[in-house]
């Protein structure tokens, strides 16, 4: 059977996201303007305690966790709502989630007992970032000659690890007031003489642990009130207890999270295409350009506005099969997964630049909001392993494989 429709709970979810979108997120931006980096993000702390009260930390948990989630497709159509208003807060609620994602599928009883809580218990503004990315390269996390790759490193000494390296784009590491994240979860290679398919490892870190220092709040081109530092640990010492699952387990922890976060950035990329394709309609409805009719009277304009309709529906679809069938292979069937990453993201940037040739040059106007659209959007191709050096290499490998069924993810078989 299948059912394209939303359950009750899913569109009560879907209601009062667009609710709390309208409330908490509408004027975000503009507080943001003249801030520095870590001054834009201090600007979202009331909204992220919103989210966190409403549940939007929680719906990332499964329920014999403590969670509220029952299918990734309830977090797809949160994000795509609050989005569609936006993108910063989301993505920091988001990158929260992926900073705890690897806890969630490898972590132990006790290591939920320990670090969960915090996050499920919808009080006060909790942050998790995943610490993966390397500043010198991170496509080539899998490189076999251990000589490259990944540099951070982690060695036991007596009951505690002790991690070195550096890390960029960790989500939340500053954190509010620069008081550092409460949970990092940083990879780092046991035994540097070892390639990362034995060594890559998983760390459950807190976020003020001595020995972490940010090094920069990176200033992006878009999500302004989204936090991504430079982090350098020195001598960062954990107990033994820490890891996650095995050591060598790395690269499997870290990309059946990235396999469920590619189902979720297409919803991203559809929430801010959305909001661009609702800019480009109503200026088409409205504005006549010293012609007689409104533009969209005109055959190209309206050509232009339903195919980028047809592009933002076919990308929603597409990412709630995804994420319904990360749900029904527990993370195991990449394929939808990437394809969905790769393909939405690519697929609503050429929206959002559709909606700027139905406007015309006032697209280049600040105030038009497109340009902006489009540097949030930007992100998804490049971000959550760009869609060239991660993204594209890990469907190698999916169609490379011996045992591939080209019609597996289209059947739902796993
Ligand atoms: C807003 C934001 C949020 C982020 N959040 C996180 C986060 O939560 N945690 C985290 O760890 N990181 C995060 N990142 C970083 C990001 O997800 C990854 O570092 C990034 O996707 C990897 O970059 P890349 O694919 O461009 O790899 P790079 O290693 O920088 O490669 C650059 C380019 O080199 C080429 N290339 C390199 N190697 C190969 C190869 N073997 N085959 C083919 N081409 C190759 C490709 O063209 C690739 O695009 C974030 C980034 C941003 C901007």
């Amino acid at each position: 059977m299948i059912d394209f429709e939303l359950s009750p709970e899913q569109r009560k979810l879907q209601l009062d996201a667009r609710a709390f979108a309208a409330k908490h997120l509408t004027d975000l931006r503009a507080k943001m303007v003249g801030k520095d980096a870590a001054g834009r993000f201090e600007v979202t702390k009331d909204a992220y305690e919103a989210a966190v009260k409403a549940g939007y930390l929680k719906l990332q948990v499964p329920p014999p966790l403590g969670g509220t989630m029952n299918s990734l497709v309830d977090v797809a159509i949160v994000a795509e709502e609050l989005i569609a208003v936006e993108s910063s807060l989301p993505l920091s609620v988001l990158s929260t989630g992926l900073g705890i994602m690897g806890l969630l599928f490898f972590g132990n009883p006790d290591q939920y007992e320990k670090f969960l809580p915090q996050f499920v218990n919808g009080e006060g503004a909790p942050l998790a970032g995943l610490s993966f990315s390397e500043p010198h390269g991170t496509a080539n996390y899998h490189n076999t000659d251990p000589s490259k790759g990944f540099a951070t490193s982690a060695v036991l000494e007596g009951d505690e690890w002790v991690i070195n390296g550096r890390k960029i784009w960790t989500p939340h590491a500053a954190g509010w007031g620069g008081q550092h994240a409460d949970l990092l979860a940083v990879a780092a290679r046991v035994g540097m003489d070892k390639p990362p398919q034995e060594s890559l490892s998983m760390f459950l870190v807190p976020g003020k642990t001595p020995g972490i220092t940010i090094e920069e709040n990176i200033e992006t081109v878009g999500q302004p009130g989204a936090e991504v530092c430079v982090v350098r640990y020195e001598n960062v010492r954990v107990p033994k207890e820490n890891l996650l699952g095995n050591v060598g387990d790395g690269i499997l922890i870290a990309e059946t999270a990235f396999t469920a976060t590619a189902g979720l950035v297409g919803a991203m990329a559809v929430g801010v295409a959305r909001k661009a394709f609702s800019i480009a309609l109503e200026f088409a409805r409205t504005e006549t350009r010293g012609g007689s009719v409104p533009i969209i009277q005109h055959q190209n304009v309206a050509t232009i506005l339903s195919d980028m309709k047809a592009k933002i529906e076919a990308g929603r679809y597409l990412t709630w099969k995804a994420c319904w069938n990360f749900d029904r292979s527990m993370g195991r069937s990449q394929e939808l997964s990437l394809i969905n990453k790769v393909f939405t993201s690519e697929l609503m940037i050429g929206v959002i630049t559709d909606a700027m040739r139905v406007v015309g040059v006032e697209a280049y106007k600040e105030k038009t909001g497109l340009m902006e659209l489009l540097q949030d959007a930007m992100a998804y191709p490049l971000f959550d392993g760009g869609n060239v050096g991660v993204r594209r290499l890990q469907l190698q490998r999916v169609l490379s494989a011996p045992e591939y069924d080209l019609m597996a993810a289209a059947e739902g078989i796993f």
